[in-house]
């Protein structure tokens, strides 16, 4: 039922606090599991105002963060058992979470209710508010 999970992370506290339902999904059936980290194109365009902006050095450097960032995860998921996936992608973050839950055929979306901003009066971040409103698939949201 649960065997394909999509986890989109932004890496923080409340995205890393998610790891750990995921493991307890293997016995539940979770075979799959991808994870998802999208360049926000907004932030990265914003980061540079300046006429001469190397755009691809700072993307480099992004997926670099993030990849080490990711290699603690995976490699949790993977002594669980779990067959992982790393995916970076670039665009509008809710957009492309739903557009690779969807080419991933995922069974399941498991997000953090908040994010990097966690701003503390928000019930839910914009993210994960967009993610819950259009996705096909369950979403199991997991609060800070
Ligand atoms: P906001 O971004 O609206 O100021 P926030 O940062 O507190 O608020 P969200 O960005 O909605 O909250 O984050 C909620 C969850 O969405 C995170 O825990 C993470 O699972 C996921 N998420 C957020 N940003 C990204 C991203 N760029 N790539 C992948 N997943 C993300
Ligand atoms: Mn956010």
């Amino acid at each position: 039922m649960f065997d394909r999970i999509l986890y989109p992370t932004d890496c923080s506290d409340v995205a890393i606090k998610a790891v750990s339902y995921i493991e307890q999904l293997k016995e539940a059936g979770a075979k799959k599991v991808t994870i998802l980290h999208v360049l926000d194109k907004k932030y990265l365009y914003e980061t540079a105002h300046e006429v001469f902006v190397d755009f691809a050095a700072i993307e480099n450097s992004q997926r670099k963060i993030v990849t080490e960032e990711c290699n603690e995860v995976v490699a949790r998921l993977r002594g669980k058992g779990l067959d992982v996936k790393v995916r970076i992608e670039k665009g509008i973050p809710f957009q492309e979470i739903l557009r690779v839950a969807n080419e991933e055929n995922a069974s399941l979306i498991v997000i953090g209710s908040h994010g990097k901003s966690n701003v503390q009066e928000m019930l839910l971040g914009s993210v994960s508010e967009a993610v819950i409103r259009h996705a096909i698939q369950p979403v199991l949201v997991i609060k800070r």
